[in-house]
Protein backbone atom coordinates (compact mmCIF):
# COMPACT_ATOMS: atom_id res chain seq x y z
CA UNK A 1 0.00 0.00 0.00
CA UNK A 2 1.85 3.36 -1.18
CA UNK A 3 1.46 6.05 2.15
CA UNK A 4 -0.09 9.27 1.52
CA UNK A 5 1.19 12.43 0.80
CA UNK A 6 2.17 14.20 4.49
CA UNK A 7 0.73 17.18 3.58
CA UNK A 8 -2.19 15.64 1.63
CA UNK A 9 -2.86 13.76 5.13
CA UNK A 10 -2.90 17.19 7.54
CA UNK A 11 -4.45 18.92 4.21
CA UNK A 12 -2.04 21.95 4.57
CA UNK A 13 0.06 23.20 1.29
CA UNK A 14 3.65 21.92 1.03
CA UNK A 15 4.73 25.49 1.97
CA UNK A 16 2.53 25.42 4.99
CA UNK A 17 4.29 27.22 8.21
CA UNK A 18 4.92 25.03 11.26
CA UNK A 19 2.38 26.68 13.21
CA UNK A 20 -0.54 25.62 10.66
CA UNK A 21 1.24 22.22 10.50
CA UNK A 22 0.61 21.87 14.14
CA UNK A 23 -3.12 23.53 13.98
CA UNK A 24 -3.98 21.19 11.29
CA UNK A 25 -2.52 18.11 13.54
CA UNK A 26 -4.48 19.20 16.20
CA UNK A 27 -7.70 19.55 14.59
CA UNK A 28 -7.45 16.11 12.96
CA UNK A 29 -5.90 14.26 15.92
CA UNK A 30 -8.90 15.26 17.77
CA UNK A 31 -10.86 13.78 15.06
CA UNK A 32 -9.86 10.71 15.06
CA UNK A 33 -8.43 9.87 18.27
CA UNK A 34 -8.83 6.46 19.49
CA UNK A 35 -10.80 7.63 22.67
CA UNK A 36 -13.31 9.38 20.62
CA UNK A 37 -13.61 6.55 18.36
CA UNK A 38 -13.64 3.51 19.98
CA UNK A 39 -13.60 0.41 18.04
CA UNK A 40 -12.70 2.21 14.60
CA UNK A 41 -9.88 0.98 13.05
CA UNK A 42 -10.22 2.92 10.56
CA UNK A 43 -10.37 6.00 12.46
CA UNK A 44 -7.51 4.62 14.54
CA UNK A 45 -5.21 3.73 11.13
CA UNK A 46 -5.99 7.84 10.24
CA UNK A 47 -4.87 8.56 13.54
CA UNK A 48 -1.55 7.12 13.17
CA UNK A 49 -1.25 8.42 9.77
CA UNK A 50 -1.77 11.98 10.87
CA UNK A 51 0.64 11.60 13.79
CA UNK A 52 3.19 10.29 11.72
CA UNK A 53 2.87 13.04 9.07
CA UNK A 54 2.84 15.27 12.11
CA UNK A 55 6.21 14.12 13.34
CA UNK A 56 7.80 14.24 10.47
CA UNK A 57 7.12 17.60 9.26
CA UNK A 58 7.75 19.58 12.04
CA UNK A 59 11.20 17.76 12.51
CA UNK A 60 13.16 20.24 10.06
CA UNK A 61 16.00 17.22 8.93
CA UNK A 62 13.20 14.71 8.44
CA UNK A 63 10.89 17.65 6.32
CA UNK A 64 14.08 18.08 4.90
CA UNK A 65 14.71 15.12 3.40
CA UNK A 66 11.02 14.37 2.97
CA UNK A 67 10.62 17.08 0.92
CA UNK A 68 13.47 16.10 -0.94
CA UNK A 69 12.95 12.18 -1.76
CA UNK A 70 9.36 11.60 -0.07
CA UNK A 71 8.40 9.08 1.79
CA UNK A 72 11.41 7.22 1.05
CA UNK A 73 13.53 9.55 2.65
CA UNK A 74 11.94 9.23 6.20
CA UNK A 75 10.53 6.15 6.34
CA UNK A 76 10.60 5.07 10.15
CA UNK A 77 10.27 0.85 8.92
CA UNK A 78 13.69 0.99 7.49
CA UNK A 79 16.16 0.22 10.26
CA UNK A 80 18.22 2.81 11.05
CA UNK A 81 16.70 5.58 9.34
CA UNK A 82 17.76 8.44 7.66
CA UNK A 83 20.57 9.65 8.82
CA UNK A 84 21.32 6.53 10.13
CA UNK A 85 24.71 4.34 9.64
CA UNK A 86 26.01 4.85 5.42
CA UNK A 87 24.99 1.78 4.56
CA UNK A 88 21.12 2.60 5.71
CA UNK A 89 21.76 5.77 3.86
CA UNK A 90 22.78 4.02 1.07
CA UNK A 91 19.94 1.86 0.74
CA UNK A 92 17.86 4.94 1.33
CA UNK A 93 19.09 6.22 -1.82
CA UNK A 94 19.11 3.33 -3.78
CA UNK A 95 15.24 2.75 -2.95
CA UNK A 96 14.55 6.41 -4.08
CA UNK A 97 16.11 6.06 -6.97
CA UNK A 98 14.18 3.22 -8.12
CA UNK A 99 11.75 4.31 -7.66
CA UNK A 100 11.71 7.98 -8.14
CA UNK A 101 14.64 8.29 -11.19
CA UNK A 102 13.77 4.65 -12.75
CA UNK A 103 14.84 4.71 -15.96
CA UNK A 104 16.49 7.42 -16.28
CA UNK A 105 19.61 6.13 -15.44
CA UNK A 106 23.25 6.97 -17.31
CA UNK A 107 23.83 3.73 -19.54
CA UNK A 108 22.82 0.80 -17.54
CA UNK A 109 26.34 -0.68 -17.64
CA UNK A 110 28.25 -0.97 -14.78
CA UNK A 111 30.84 2.23 -13.92
CA UNK A 112 34.45 1.70 -15.52
CA UNK A 113 37.52 0.92 -12.50
CA UNK A 114 39.66 3.93 -13.00
CA UNK A 115 42.80 3.22 -15.36
CA UNK A 116 45.71 3.13 -13.08
CA UNK A 117 47.90 6.35 -12.67
CA UNK A 118 51.04 6.75 -15.16
CA UNK A 119 54.32 6.78 -13.48
CA UNK A 120 57.49 8.84 -14.39
CA UNK A 121 60.76 7.58 -13.73
CA UNK A 122 63.63 10.11 -13.64
CA UNK A 123 67.08 8.37 -15.26
CA UNK A 124 70.06 9.91 -15.45
CA UNK A 125 72.64 8.63 -17.60
CA UNK A 126 76.34 9.62 -18.81
CA UNK A 127 77.24 11.31 -21.79
CA UNK A 128 78.20 7.67 -23.38
CA UNK A 129 75.06 5.85 -21.70
CA UNK A 130 73.04 7.88 -23.96
CA UNK A 131 75.37 8.23 -26.58
CA UNK A 132 75.60 4.25 -27.14
CA UNK A 133 72.50 3.56 -25.71
CA UNK A 134 72.01 0.53 -22.96
CA UNK A 135 69.92 -2.29 -20.86
CA UNK A 136 69.17 0.03 -17.96
CA UNK A 137 67.41 -1.86 -14.67
CA UNK A 138 65.19 0.15 -12.85
CA UNK A 139 63.31 -0.45 -9.56
CA UNK A 140 60.30 1.61 -9.41
CA UNK A 141 58.02 1.93 -6.45
CA UNK A 142 54.41 1.38 -7.47
CA UNK A 143 51.23 -0.09 -7.13
CA UNK A 144 50.97 -3.54 -8.19
CA UNK A 145 47.53 -5.81 -8.20
CA UNK A 146 47.17 -8.05 -5.49
CA UNK A 147 48.18 -11.35 -6.22
CA UNK A 148 46.26 -12.78 -3.06
CA UNK A 149 42.91 -11.65 -4.65
CA UNK A 150 43.69 -11.15 -8.65
CA UNK A 151 43.22 -7.21 -7.97
CA UNK A 152 39.24 -8.00 -6.92
CA UNK A 153 40.04 -6.68 -3.54
CA UNK A 154 37.70 -9.70 -2.14
CA UNK A 155 38.96 -12.35 0.32
CA UNK A 156 39.50 -15.17 -1.42
CA UNK A 157 36.82 -17.30 -2.21
CA UNK A 158 34.84 -14.23 -1.83
CA UNK A 159 33.25 -11.81 -4.74
CA UNK A 160 32.96 -8.16 -4.27
CA UNK A 161 28.77 -7.55 -4.94
CA UNK A 162 27.48 -4.96 -6.84
CA UNK A 163 26.82 -2.02 -5.02
CA UNK A 164 23.03 -1.87 -4.68
CA UNK A 165 22.67 1.69 -3.96
CA UNK A 166 24.18 3.02 -7.26
CA UNK A 167 23.42 -0.51 -9.11
CA UNK A 168 27.44 -0.26 -9.80
CA UNK A 169 27.56 2.96 -11.15
CA UNK A 170 29.45 4.55 -8.60
CA UNK A 171 27.40 7.86 -8.61
CA UNK A 172 24.10 8.45 -6.95
CA UNK A 173 21.71 11.47 -8.65
CA UNK A 174 20.90 13.87 -5.46
CA UNK A 175 17.77 16.25 -6.43
CA UNK A 176 18.30 20.56 -5.26
CA UNK A 177 15.74 22.25 -5.93
CA UNK A 178 14.57 21.88 -9.16
CA UNK A 179 18.11 20.28 -10.02
CA UNK A 180 19.31 16.74 -10.40
CA UNK A 181 22.91 16.51 -9.23
CA UNK A 182 25.30 13.61 -9.71
CA UNK A 183 27.53 12.92 -6.92
CA UNK A 184 29.89 10.01 -5.73
CA UNK A 185 27.58 7.09 -4.53
CA UNK A 186 27.82 7.28 -0.18
CA UNK A 187 27.39 3.70 0.21
CA UNK A 188 30.75 2.61 -2.27
CA UNK A 189 32.52 5.56 -2.36
CA UNK A 190 32.18 5.84 -5.79
CA UNK A 191 33.78 2.14 -6.42
CA UNK A 192 30.14 0.49 -8.04
CA UNK A 193 31.22 -2.61 -5.77
CA UNK A 194 30.70 -3.59 -2.10
CA UNK A 195 33.53 -5.48 -0.25
CA UNK A 196 31.55 -7.19 2.21
CA UNK A 197 34.71 -9.88 3.20
CA UNK A 198 38.08 -7.88 2.28
CA UNK A 199 41.05 -9.33 1.47
CA UNK A 200 43.87 -9.32 3.94
CA UNK A 201 46.62 -8.79 1.48
CA UNK A 202 45.36 -5.72 0.12
CA UNK A 203 42.88 -4.51 2.51
CA UNK A 204 39.97 -4.67 0.15
CA UNK A 205 42.21 -2.38 -2.12
CA UNK A 206 42.99 -4.77 -4.72
CA UNK A 207 46.30 -3.22 -5.05
CA UNK A 208 49.33 -3.58 -2.99
CA UNK A 209 52.25 -1.26 -2.61
CA UNK A 210 55.39 -3.08 -4.33
CA UNK A 211 58.64 -2.03 -5.93
CA UNK A 212 59.26 -4.01 -9.06
CA UNK A 213 62.48 -4.30 -11.25
CA UNK A 214 62.17 -3.65 -14.64
CA UNK A 215 64.94 -3.61 -17.90
CA UNK A 216 64.57 -0.48 -19.79
CA UNK A 217 66.22 -0.53 -22.98
CA UNK A 218 67.65 2.83 -23.97
CA UNK A 219 68.07 3.43 -28.07
CA UNK A 220 71.79 5.03 -28.59
CA UNK A 221 71.46 9.13 -29.19
CA UNK A 222 68.72 10.26 -26.88
CA UNK A 223 69.21 12.89 -24.88
CA UNK A 224 68.25 15.42 -21.67
CA UNK A 225 64.19 15.63 -22.20
CA UNK A 226 63.31 12.48 -23.98
CA UNK A 227 61.22 9.93 -22.36
CA UNK A 228 60.75 6.91 -23.42
CA UNK A 229 57.25 5.24 -22.58
CA UNK A 230 56.46 1.65 -21.16
CA UNK A 231 53.05 0.99 -22.02
CA UNK A 232 51.12 -0.72 -19.15
CA UNK A 233 53.80 -0.78 -16.67
CA UNK A 234 52.57 2.09 -14.49
CA UNK A 235 49.87 1.68 -11.50
CA UNK A 236 48.04 -0.93 -11.89
CA UNK A 237 44.39 -0.18 -12.13
CA UNK A 238 41.50 -0.24 -9.77
CA UNK A 239 39.85 -3.73 -9.39
CA UNK A 240 41.48 -5.07 -12.32
CA UNK A 241 40.97 -1.90 -14.73
CA UNK A 242 44.11 -1.51 -17.37
CA UNK A 243 47.77 -0.08 -16.03
CA UNK A 244 48.90 2.93 -16.12
CA UNK A 245 52.04 3.93 -18.40
CA UNK A 246 55.50 4.29 -17.59
CA UNK A 247 57.19 7.26 -18.52
CA UNK A 248 61.47 6.91 -18.24
CA UNK A 249 62.14 10.35 -18.63
CA UNK A 250 65.98 10.74 -19.43
CA UNK A 251 68.67 13.21 -18.41
CA UNK A 252 72.20 13.55 -18.98
CA UNK A 253 74.95 14.30 -16.70
CA UNK A 254 77.57 16.89 -17.45
CA UNK A 255 80.60 15.54 -19.31
CA UNK A 256 83.68 16.82 -18.11
CA UNK A 257 84.97 17.54 -21.69
CA UNK A 258 82.27 17.38 -23.95
CA UNK A 259 79.13 19.57 -23.94
CA UNK A 260 76.83 18.17 -26.25
CA UNK A 261 74.06 20.72 -28.39
CA UNK A 262 71.47 18.17 -30.50
CA UNK A 263 73.96 15.88 -32.29
CA UNK A 264 76.80 17.83 -32.19
CA UNK A 265 79.39 17.64 -29.70
CA UNK A 266 81.69 20.20 -28.50
CA UNK A 267 85.22 20.11 -26.88
CA UNK A 268 87.71 22.41 -26.31
CA UNK A 269 91.61 21.67 -26.64
CA UNK A 270 94.91 23.06 -25.33
CA UNK A 271 97.40 24.08 -28.31
CA UNK A 272 101.23 25.23 -27.01
CA UNK A 273 101.93 28.25 -28.77
CA UNK A 274 104.88 26.85 -31.02
CA UNK A 275 102.47 24.43 -32.62
CA UNK A 276 100.03 27.28 -33.43
CA UNK A 277 102.31 28.65 -34.83
CA UNK A 278 104.53 26.20 -36.26
CA UNK A 279 101.30 24.40 -37.43
CA UNK A 280 101.12 20.08 -36.84
CA UNK A 281 98.78 16.96 -35.39
CA UNK A 282 97.30 17.11 -32.25
CA UNK A 283 95.63 14.44 -30.55
CA UNK A 284 91.79 15.44 -29.90
CA UNK A 285 89.35 13.04 -27.55
CA UNK A 286 86.36 11.71 -29.11
CA UNK A 287 83.89 9.59 -27.73
CA UNK A 288 85.67 6.66 -29.05
CA UNK A 289 89.21 7.63 -28.17
CA UNK A 290 91.78 9.60 -29.24
CA UNK A 291 92.09 10.55 -32.84
CA UNK A 292 94.76 12.78 -34.18
CA UNK A 293 93.41 16.86 -35.63
CA UNK A 294 96.03 18.47 -38.27
CA UNK A 295 96.55 21.69 -37.20
CA UNK A 296 97.66 24.57 -39.91
CA UNK A 297 100.28 27.28 -39.21
CA UNK A 298 99.52 30.12 -38.04
CA UNK A 299 96.40 28.63 -35.89
CA UNK A 300 95.07 31.59 -33.93
CA UNK A 301 93.70 30.92 -30.39
CA UNK A 302 89.75 29.74 -30.08
CA UNK A 303 89.84 28.70 -34.10
CA UNK A 304 87.08 25.75 -34.11
CA UNK A 305 87.76 22.27 -35.87
CA UNK A 306 84.52 20.01 -37.23
CA UNK A 307 85.15 16.52 -37.34
CA UNK A 308 82.72 15.12 -39.45
CA UNK A 309 80.96 12.67 -37.78
CA UNK A 310 82.29 12.17 -34.89
CA UNK A 311 79.24 13.56 -32.68
CA UNK A 312 76.00 11.89 -31.76
CA UNK A 313 73.81 9.81 -33.92
CA UNK A 314 70.54 10.68 -34.00
CA UNK A 315 67.88 8.92 -31.78
CA UNK A 316 65.33 9.75 -34.87
CA UNK A 317 67.04 9.65 -37.96
CA UNK A 318 70.14 8.51 -39.36
CA UNK A 319 71.84 11.95 -38.93
CA UNK A 320 75.15 11.36 -37.23
CA UNK A 321 76.29 14.96 -35.79
CA UNK A 322 80.27 16.69 -35.46
CA UNK A 323 82.79 17.02 -33.17
CA UNK A 324 83.61 20.74 -33.21
CA UNK A 325 86.68 21.10 -31.35
CA UNK A 326 88.05 24.79 -30.29
CA UNK A 327 91.84 24.78 -29.96
CA UNK A 328 92.80 27.24 -26.92
CA UNK A 329 96.86 28.53 -27.20
CA UNK A 330 98.40 28.10 -23.55
CA UNK A 331 100.82 30.69 -22.33
CA UNK A 332 103.87 28.16 -21.59
CA UNK A 333 104.83 27.62 -17.71
CA UNK A 334 107.48 26.92 -15.83
CA UNK A 335 110.05 27.39 -17.88
CA UNK A 336 113.98 27.68 -17.67
CA UNK A 337 116.46 29.60 -18.29
CA UNK A 338 117.22 28.31 -21.69
CA UNK A 339 113.45 28.51 -22.74
CA UNK A 340 113.31 32.27 -21.71
CA UNK A 341 116.76 32.87 -23.57
CA UNK A 342 115.30 32.04 -26.57
CA UNK A 343 111.85 33.53 -25.84
CA UNK A 344 113.56 36.73 -25.42
CA UNK A 345 115.67 36.22 -28.59
CA UNK A 346 112.35 35.46 -30.48
CA UNK A 347 110.85 38.33 -29.00
CA UNK A 348 113.43 40.80 -30.35
CA UNK A 349 113.71 39.04 -33.74
CA UNK A 350 109.84 40.01 -33.66
CA UNK A 351 109.57 43.60 -32.41
CA UNK A 352 111.59 44.27 -35.54
CA UNK A 353 108.79 43.91 -37.81
CA UNK A 354 104.81 44.41 -37.21
CA UNK A 355 103.53 41.72 -39.91
CA UNK A 356 103.86 38.74 -36.99
CA UNK A 357 100.72 40.05 -35.48
CA UNK A 358 98.01 40.68 -37.65
CA UNK A 359 95.47 41.15 -34.65
CA UNK A 360 97.67 43.34 -32.53
CA UNK A 361 98.66 45.74 -35.43
CA UNK A 362 94.88 46.34 -36.14
CA UNK A 363 94.07 46.98 -32.65
CA UNK A 364 96.85 49.41 -31.57
CA UNK A 365 95.92 51.14 -35.16
CA UNK A 366 92.41 51.52 -33.69
CA UNK A 367 93.81 52.84 -30.48
CA UNK A 368 95.78 54.97 -31.49
CA UNK A 369 93.11 56.52 -34.03
CA UNK A 370 91.05 56.37 -30.37
CA UNK A 371 93.20 58.86 -28.40
CA UNK A 372 93.50 60.89 -31.52
CA UNK A 373 90.41 61.54 -31.57
CA UNK A 374 89.73 62.59 -28.45
CA UNK A 375 92.45 64.89 -28.94
CA UNK A 376 90.83 66.67 -31.73
ZN1 LIG B 1 43.97 -8.42 -2.32
ZN1 LIG C 1 27.40 2.57 -4.84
Amino acid sequence: MSKRDYYEVLGVGRDASEREIKKAYKRLAMKFHPDRNPGDAKAEASFKEVKEAYEILTDGDKKAAYDQFGHAGVDPNRQGGFGGGQGDFGDIFGDVFGDIFGGGRRGGGQRQAARGSDLRYNLELSLEEAVRGLTKEIRIPTLASCDSCNGSGAKKGTQATTCGTCHGQGQVQMRQGFFAVQQACPTCHGRGKIIKDPCNKCHGEGRVEKSKTLSVKIPAGVDTGDRIRLSGEGEAGEFGAPAGDLYVQVSVREHAIFVRDGNNLYCEVPISFSKAALGGEIEVPTLDGKVSLKIPTETQTGRMFRLRGKGVKSVRSHAVGDLMCKVVMETPVNLNERQKELLREFESTVNESKKHSPKADGFFDGVKKFFQDLNS
